[in-house]
């Protein structure tokens, strides 16, 4: 590989400004809504033109009998290859083509894909649909400067990743399209930064609290026992002993924001008594005692903690609140846990990446790790893929946000920054 080839790959990434630019709004336009997952097949059938066009061989998965699969919401994913010619390593790019929903404060149209001072404007424009279309360009660029390199490249669109990942990544994990023999480097272009390499996430457990009381009349709750007061004595004793507990265990994975390097929880919910409101119901409410009250509970831990430790730290709190309060009776259940993961600095996509930006940017990579997970989780777990980063153009703190945006100039810089990575990571054959 010579220098010349080098500058040819990135006056080609240069000269694909407009393309990429088109490619990003298309997608933006195409309402990939989740929950409840509208619009799948359409962005499939939108890439698999697109990718085909450019030489990939495409296949369609349904992730048939995944949570929120339906012949109304069927799961479709997407998986485009492409060979060139060798057998040798494959780099896989993942990308999630949901996004959640729009909510309120928006000044531009969230599906307009708008373009404004060389910032393209929309739900997931950021979070991440300019990650994708940085790295199909990338990878079109690539195969266009050394189409007779080593190895393969994938691109992989999924369902789901908003909901938990179980009808995208999950189920393709489970299939076998992770696995080592398969997929040798996977990159995730998340919104971290165009900096920026994320080696992987902190733990979650999830998990529903439950007090129990006794129904009565609501003239004389003596006659009953309140679920919700026995909640609220759980709060107080959260305020009182776990906050500040976890307020001082620190780790020393490198997470940002620096806010999320201790251990965090949040209470995500409580309901207590009757929910009449919620079906429509526009009178007053029964005069009753509740007899039970509901807090759902976000517990994400670090790579210091065990997870059984985690769970009985909360177990012992209510057994705390029981021995001076009577009547307490309580139920824990699990609802979701994921491991703390973070991949080695020194893992060969990890290097890549880092010289890449290096090499783009004339500065070195920062190495993070996320404060929540993503679909990493599943290509770990399931697909037992170690050699996994996320990188992507994206600015973290936009994702998710009302006038959501990605700036063209980010995604130019990681596409150039993804093309050299898989130079590194892939026989690259001279042509002189
Ligand atoms: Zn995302």
């Amino acid at each position: 590989m010579d220098n010349k080839q080098i500058q040819n790959f990135l006056r080609e990434i240069d000269q694909s400004r407009d393309d990429l630019i088109d490619l990003t709004q298309a997608l933006i336009k195409i309402p990939t809504l989740n929950p409840p997952g509208e619009h799948y097949r359409d962005i499939c059938e939108f890439l698999n033109r697109r990718l085909r066009n450019s030489g990939f061989e495409t296949e369609f998965i349904r992730a048939s009998g995944a949570p929120g699969d339906s012949d109304k919401y069927p799961r479709w994913n997407i998986l485009a290859r492409h060979s060139g010619g060798n057998s040798g390593d494959c780099v896989h790019f993942n990308s999630h083509t949901d996004v959640v929903e729009v909510g309120n404060g928006w000044t531009v149209d969230p599906f307009g894909g708008e373009l404004i001072d060389g910032r393209i404007f929309g739900r997931g424009s950021c979070d991440m649909k300019g990650g994708l279309a940085a790295s199909i360009i990338a990878a079109e660029a690539f195969i266009k400067t050394w189409p007779r390199y080593t190895g393969a490249i994938e691109i992989s669109g999924t369902a789901d990743e908003e909901s938990g990942g179980f009808g995208g990544v999950a189920y393709m994990a489970e299939q076998g399209y992770f696995s080592p023999d398969k997929v040798q480097h996977v990159i995730i272009p998340e919104p971290l930064n165009k900096d920026r390499v994320c080696l992987g996430h902190r733990g979650v457990w999830w998990a529903q609290l439950e007090t129990h009381g006794r129904i009565a009349h609501g003239s004389m709750p003596f006659l009953g026992d309140c679920a919700v007061r026995h909640m609220g004595a759980v709060v107080t004793e959260m305020e009182k002993s776990l906050f500040p507990a976890l307020q001082l265990k620190r780790t020393d994975m490198p997470v940002v924001p620096e806010g999320a390097k201790q251990s965090t929880l949040n209470i995500n919910s409580i309901h207590g008594g009757q929910d009449q409101l919620s079906v429509g119901y526009t009178g007053l409410p029964a005069p009753v005692v509740p007899d039970s009250c509901k807090m759902i509970i976000d517990r994400r831990f670090l790579m210091e903690e065990d997870l059984s430790d985690v769970k009985a730290e909360v177990r012992n709190l209510l057994e705390t609140v029981k021995s001076h309060r009577s009547d307490f009776s309580y139920s824990l259940t699990d609802m979701f846990e994921v491991q703390p993961i973070m991949t080695s600095k020194e893992a060969p996509v990890a290097m890549a990446v880092s010289q890449a930006i290096e090499q783009i940017l004339g500065k070195p990579a920062d190495y993070v790790v996320s404060p929540g997970t993503y679909d990493q989780k599943h290509i770990d777990r399931i697909g037992r893929m170690k050699n996994c980063i996320a990188y992507g153009p994206g600015i973290l703190d936009l994702a998710h946000q009302p006038d959501e945006y990605v700036s063209v100039d980010d995604m130019i810089d990681s596409a150039k920054i993804m093309g050299l990575a898989l130079t590194q990571l892939l026989g690259v054959a001279k042509t002189d």
